[in-house]
């Protein structure tokens, strides 16, 4: 599968590269990035004949070429010079980096690393902060680890994405709620929000499967991500993706809230609740044509509510 170049929110433009697990510590039991990404190897030379295409097309325009999958700053640094060093001989004077990586391995020195190799933007897998949701999913640091590591990319000017994982086991409202304040103190930029899946043959499919781990249903996966916007609005960060890369294959799914238009039901709840957050004899409001589509879309679950809340208040 060739990955796609998509526009961020922001406007610059991404094309994303998958590195499979390469660097990554261990695997984490939900974990399969061929899976998630649809595609099961990478290319040295092919992904950068890709990344010199893209480069080539949109030569007007601010970009970043984006390495995906694994944990790009534990991977074995002649391995990741290589690949950096090939990359940045067909990119131009608009191009940079970002990269996605772990929370271990950030240090002031691979920070200094990373400004070198012209990577501005550094997304965290942190997943949780609770540290008791940390400690049942094996993440292997602390709250307070993953804090201070996205704190010090932060300081040191890097453009700075979280990405946490709705329904990991242990999770509560208490922790859902530390998440929220977290990210209200920390001001990160960049969000994303991949809802917990069970993968086939993945080791939490056999927790799933002996009945020890219990996904979030998808009516809680979209409460707890939109529960995130009015953060977001506040702290001034953006969402930029809801739910897994939707390259899964659907037969891969053994469980949990996956849905092909994640993103689309999570804004159908934001624009029901915009309608629901007034007072109906005494309020009016007015909902964008995207908003109104959203509510009917997907069997218009998201309508129905709005429906059934106006019987009952009026
Ligand atoms: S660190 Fe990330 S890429 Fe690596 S196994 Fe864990 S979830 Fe997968």
């Amino acid at each position: 599968m060739h990955p796609v170049s998509q526009a961020e929110s922001s406007g610059v433009l991404i094309h994303p590269l998958f590195l499979g697990m390469r660097g990554c510590p261990g695997r984490c039991v939900y974990c399969d990035q061929d899976k998630l990404s649809g595609s099961s190897g990478y290319d040295l030379e092919e992904s950068v004949a890709r990344v010199r295409e893209f480069v080539r097309h949109h030569p007007e325009r601010e970009k970043q070429v984006a390495f995906y999958g694994g944990t790009f700053t534990a991977w074995e640094r002649d391995s990741r010079e290589k690949l950096l060093r090939g990359v940045s001989e067909v990119c131009d004077a608009r191009t940079s980096f970002r990269i996605s990586t772990h929370p271990l391995y950030v240090s002031e020195e691979i920070l200094a690393w990373c400004k070198n190799w012209n990577i501005r933007t550094i997304e965290l897998g942190i997943q949780d902060f609770n540290p008791e949701v940390l400690a049942l999913s094996g993440r292997g640091y602390s709250g307070q680890e993953a804090l201070e590591a996205a704190y010090r990319v932060k300081k040191q000017g890097f453009e700075l994405g979280i990405q946490l994982m709705p329904g990991l086991p242990g999770w509560s409202e208490a922790s859902l709620e530390e998440n929220r304040r977290i990210l209200a103190e920390l001001k990160p930029d960049l969000l994303r929000l991949y809802p917990l899946i069970v993968i086939r043959g993945t080791a939490l499919e056999q927790l799933f499967n002996s009945g020890e781990y219990f996904p979030l249903s998808l009516e809680e996966a979209i409460t707890q991500c939109a529960d995130y916007y009015p953060v977001a609005r506040r702290a001034g960060f953006r969402i930029i993706k809801l739910g897994i890369p939707s390259n899964i294959d659907p037969a891969e799914i053994a469980g949990g809230p996956w849905h092909p238009a994640f993103g689309e039901l999570v804004k159908a709840e934001l624009a029901a609740r915009k309608v629901l957050a007034i007072d109906p004899q005494e309020q009016a409001v007015t909902l964008s044509r995207d908003e109104i589509r959203l509510l009917k879309a997907h069997g218009g679950a998201a309508l129905q509510k709005v429906q059934d809340w106006f019987e009952q208040h009026s």
